[in-house]
C-alpha cells in the first residue's frame, strides 16, 4: 500500500508551448477558435494520461486555462464588468480575451483588466473587478465539462477551483479598491461554490480541491470570520458524498490552522517546502480532525531540483506522529516549473539527472508515497531511495574556493560606501555638471524587428561576430545621435546587444546553466526561460564594459552604464537549494561588483544597477520582510557599489512604485539616484518619500511606457509640477517609468522630446 498521491495543478502551456502558439495564431487571425479548442483538448488529454500513467491518484482537472485561472474563476462567478459584456461576443473565449488583453475593433474599445503577480511567483493573474451592478451567479460549465472530458477518457479527476476567500481578497471594486465584504456578496459567492459542489456530487466526483493560497498571508481584522462564514455555507453541500480538499501553498497557515481544522474539511493541503516548520508545529499543537487527511506538500512546485527523499520522508513521518491520514502531494501547482527534462539534450546526463521538471516530479511523488508507507526495513532495501540518496551524498559540483575566500574576507567596510551620500551628492554635482532636473532614460531603446532579426542571424551562425558587432555599433551610434539631438542630459547606449536582462548576464558568469526548452508561463501566452544557478558564481569576463566604453567614446555627454543587480538576477533564475539565497546573492553581488569597478575604470561616470525584482520577492508575511529578505538583499546591493569613487554616480531602477512600506530600506541601498514607475498619478509613494526624508535622488517616471500613447509636453510639465510639490528640486530626475525596449521608435522619440521640453520649461521657471 502506498499513501494517496495528489497533484495540485499541471502546466497547461504544453511541452512545446503548443497552447501559446495556437492562441497567438488565433489572435493574429491565422487559426480558428475550433483549432484552439482542439489543441486545448489534446493537451488536456495528454497531461491527464501522463499523470494517470505515473500512478497519480488525484489528478487535477479545471487547472487548464486559456489565459489565467483566476480570470476563469471570475467568469464562473459571472464577475464580468459591463463594458466587456456590452461588446456582445457570442463566443465566451472572445469575452475572456477582451478582459485579459483589451479589445479594439468594430464592437468597441476597452482596455484590459489589470494584471498582478501571483503571490511571490513570476506568474501574473488578472485582477477580477466587481461592479455594483455585478450579479454573482454560476456562469458557464467549464469545470464540469473538463471533469466529464477526462471521465470519457476513463480518467477520474479531482476538479480544482480557486477558493472564494482568495477570490474575494484578490478582487477589487470598480474603483480598484479592496472590497468590503458585506453579507450579500459573501452569501452570493458562497452560494455559487455550494452549487458547484452539488453539481460535482451529481456527476459523481470523489474529491474537489479548493485552493486558498491567500490563507498564507497575514490576516486583517475580519479575515478569519470571512473565511469561516464562507465555508460554513459551502461545506454542507458535500451532502456526505464529495470530499473537499482545502489546499494552501507558498507559505504556512499556522495562524488559522486551528480554525481550518475545526471546519471539518476532508483534506487540508499544507506546503512543506515553504513554511514547513510553522505548519508542522501547528499540526502538532492542534492535532488533525478524525476524518481529515493532511496532504503533505513535499514535492516542490517552484524549483527544478530533484527531491531529497530523506527530507520529504522526514516531513511525512513527522505528520504521521499526529495522524495516520497523510497523503503525499505537490507543494503547489506544477504550473511554475517547466514541462519535462526530456528535450534538454544539450545538458550532460550527469547534470540533467539533478533536475525534475513537472513530468519527472510525478515519478517522485509516486516513489515518495510508496516509501511513506514502508517500514524501515523496506526503506533500507529500496532502490529508488538508495539512488536518490546517492544524488545528494555526492558532490554535485566542485565548490569554487576563490569565491568562498572572497566572501569570508568581507568586512562591514565592504558594505559601506564612503563618504556619506549627502557629501557625494555635492561632489557629483560638480563632477558631472548636470542641470537641475536632469533628464535621462531607463536604459533600453526600442528593440525593433531589425535588431531582433540580426540577433537571430548571429545566433544561427548566418553572420559573423564582427558583422553583428558592427551592426550593434551602428545602432548605438544612431541612438546616441538622436539622444543628443533631442537634448537628453545623461545618455544610454540603448541595450541593443541584449535580449534579456538576466540571461545576458548569466551567459557571462561562471556557475550558470541554460536550457533549450524549459519554459514557464508568466502571463497569458507569455513564457520565460530562467537560467539555472548550478555552481558558485563569479564573473568569467567583463560583460558590458566594451559596449559602454564604445558608447562613451562616441559622445561628450555623460554615458550611463547599465547592469542588472544581484537580487534580480537570482530572483529571475532557478536558485540552488544546497546553499541559501543570501549566499547566492552575495556571490552575484561580488560578480557584478567586478563589473562596476571595471566600468568605472573604463571612464563610465554614471552606473545604473537595475533591481526590477527587489520589491516583487518581498516575503508574503510582514514579520519575515526583514529577517528573511531585506536584511541581506539590501546589503547585497551595497556590496555591489561600495567600491566606487565618490564622484561616480550609482543609479538603480525598480519597476514598481509600491514601496512606500519599505521606503527606508530602499534608501538604505545607498544608491545616489533611483528611477521607478509612478506614471499613473500614484502620489502615495511621493508622500512616503516626503515623510521619510528620503535621501536618494529620485526620478518618479513622468510617463507610462507600457502604452503606445505619446504624452504631451503640457501633461509632463504638470506631472513634474506635482512631483516638485513633494520633493526637493535638487533631488528630482526626469525620466520615463521603465525601459523603452518594447516600444516603437515612432512613439518613443516624440515622447522623449516632450519630456525634455517639459523639463526645460520647468527649469526656466525655477
Ligand atoms: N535597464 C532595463 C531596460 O531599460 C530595465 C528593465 C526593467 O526594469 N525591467 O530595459
Ligand atoms: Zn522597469
Amino acid at each position: 500500500m502506498a499513501a494517496l498521491t495528489s497533484v495540485s495543478g499541471f502546466p497547461r502551456i504544453g511541452q512545446n508551448r503548443e497552447l501559446k502558439k495556437i492562441i497567438e495564431a488565433y489572435w493574429k487571425g491565422n487559426a480558428t477558435l475550433d483549432e484552439v479548442h482542439a489543441t486545448a483538448k489534446e493537451l488536456r488529454a495528454k497531461h491527464w494520461k501522463l499523470q494517470a500513467a505515473a500512478g497519480v491518484d488525484l489528478i487535477p482537472s479545471n487547472d487548464f486555462s486559456y489565459f489565467d485561472q483566476l480570470l476563469d474563476t471570475a467568469i464562473l462567478l459571472n464577475v464580468i464588468p459591463e463594458r466587456y459584456q456590452r461588446l456582445g461576443f457570442t463566443e465566451p473565449e472572445e469575452t475572456l480575451f477582451a478582459m485579459s488583453r483589451g479589445y479594439q475593433g468594430d464592437k468597441g474599445d476597452v482596455t484590459a483588466l489589470p494584471m498582478k503577480k501571483w503571490f511571490t511567483t513570476n506568474y501574473h493573474y488578472i485582477v477580477p473587478e466587481i461592479e455594483p451592478s455585478t450579479e454573482i451567479k454560476l456562469n458557464g460549465t467549464k469545470p464540469f465539462d473538463e471533469y466529464l472530458e477526462a471521465k470519457e477518457l476513463g480518467i477520474e479527476t479531482k476538479p480544482v477551483l480557486i477558493g472564494p476567500y482568495t477570490f474575494l481578497k484578490l478582487a477589487r471594486d470598480d474603483d480598484a479598491q479592496e472590497l468590503t465584504f458585506d453579507k450579500g456578496l459573501v452569501n452570493a459567492v458562497a452560494a455559487v461554490y455550494a452549487q458547484v459542489l452539488a453539481k460535482f456530487n451529481e456527476l459523481g466526483a470523489k474529491w474537489i480541491q479548493i485552493d486558498e493560497p491567500f490563507l498564507v498571508l497575514d490576516k486583517q481584522p475580519g479575515d478569519v470570520e470571512l473565511f469561516k462564514s464562507l465555508y460554513t455555507k459551502i461545506l454542507p453541500a458535500r451532502d456526505g458524498k464529495i470530499k473537499v480538499l482545502l489546499n494552501t501553498y507558498f507559505g504556512h497557515i499556522a495562524d488559522v490552522y486551528e480554525t481550518v481544522n475545526l471546519l471539518g474539511f476532508d483534506g487540508i493541503g499544507l506546503d512543506l517546502n515553504e513554511g514547513e516548520d510553522e505548519n508542522l508545529a501547528a499540526v502538532s499543537k492542534h492535532g488533525v480532525a478524525g476524518n481529515t487527511t493532511i496532504f503533505a506538500g513535499v514535492v516542490n512546485g517552484r524549483n527544478i531540483w530533484r527531491n531529497d527523499y530523506a527530507v520529504s520522508l522526514g516531513l511525512v513521518d513527522a505528520l504521521k506522529q499526529v495522524t495516520p491520514n497523510v497523503a503525499v502531494s505537490t507543494a503547489s501547482s506544477l504550473l511554475h516549473v517547466p514541462f519535462s527534462t526530456e528535450g534538454e539534450t544539450a545538458l550532460d546526463p550527469a547534470v540533467l539527472k539533478h533536475f525534475a521538471f513537472a513530468v519527472e516530479k510525478l515519478g517522485e511523488l509516486k516513489e515518495i508515497a510508496t516509501l511513506a508507507d514502508a517500514d524501515d526495513e523496506a526503506r533500507k532495501a529500496d532502490k529508488a531511495l538508495a539512488a536518490n540518496q546517492e544524488l545528494f551524498d555526492g558532490t554535485r559540483v566542485a565548490a569554487d574556493p576563490k569565491v568562498a575566500e572572497r566572501i569570508a574576507a568581507l568586512t562591514d567596510a565592504d558594505y559601506t560606501r564612503q563618504p556619506a551620500r549627502a557629501e557625494r551628492q555635492k561632489l557629483q554635482r560638480e563632477a558631472l555638471g548636470l542641470p537641475l532636473l536632469p533628464t535621462t532614460t531607463i536604459g533600453s531603446f526600442p528593440q525593433t524587428r531589425e535588431v531582433r532579426a540580426e540577433r537571430a542571424k548571429f545566433r544561427k551562425g548566418e553572420i559573423t561576430k564582427e558583422a553583428y558587432d558592427e551592426f550593434i555599433k551602428g545602432q548605438i551610434d544612431a541612438c546616441i545621435k538622436h539622444q543628443e539631438e533631442i537634448g537628453l542630459d545623461v545618455l544610454v547606449h540603448g541595450e541593443f546587444e541584449r535580449n534579456d536582462m538576466v540571461e545576458y548576464f548569466g551567459q557571462n558568469l561562471n556557475g550558470f546553466l541554460f536550457t533549450k526548452n524549459a519554459w514557464v508561463q508568466s502571463y497569458g501566452t507569455r513564457c520565460v526561460k530562467p537560467p539555472i544557478v548550478w555552481g558558485d558564481v563569479s564573473r568569467a569576463k567583463p560583460i558590458t564594459v566594451a559596449w559602454s566604453a564604445y558608447a562613451q567614446s562616441r559622445t561628450n555627454h555623460v554615458m550611463k552604464g547599465m547592469l542588472t543587480g544581484p537580487v534580480t538576477i537570482l530572483n529571475w533564475s532557478w536558485p540552488r537549494e544546497d546553499i541559501t539565497h543570501e549566499q547566492q546573492t552575495q556571490q552575484l553581488a561580488l560578480a557584478i561588483r567586478d563589473e562596476v569597478l571595471d566600468l568605472e575604470a573604463a571612464g563610465i561616470k554614471v552606473i545604473q544597477i537595475d533591481e526590477a525584482a527587489l520589491r516583487e520577492k518581498l516575503p508574503l508575511r510582514k514579520t519575515d520582510w526583514h529577517s528573511k529578505y531585506l536584511d541581506w538583499a539590501v546589503p547585497a546591493f551595497r556590496l555591489v557599489h561600495s567600491g566606487v569613487k565618490p564622484t561616480t554616480q550609482i543609479h538603480t531602477h525598480m519597476c514598481y512604485s509600491e514601496f512606500n512600506d519599505i521606503i527606508r530600506d530602499i534608501d538604505a541601498m545607498d544608491a545616489d539616484v533611483i528611477s521607478f514607475e509612478a506614471s499613473r498619478g500614484d502620489l502615495v509613494v511621493l508622500d512616503a518619500i516626503h515623510e521619510a526624508n528620503f535621501e536618494t535622488e529620485a526620478g518618479p517616471g513622468v510617463y507610462d511606457i507600457h502604452s503606445p500613447r505619446i504624452p504631451s509636453e503640457q501633461e509632463i510639465e504638470e506631472r513634474i509640477g506635482e512631483i516638485l510639490k513633494k520633493m526637493d528640486v535638487e533631488k528630482v530626475w526626469i525620466n520615463p517609468d521603465c525601459g523603452l525596449k518594447t516600444r516603437g521608435n515612432a512613439e518613443t522619440w516624440p515622447s522623449l522630446e516632450h519630456l525634455v521640453a517639459a523639463a526645460k520649461a520647468v527649469r526656466a521657471q525655477l
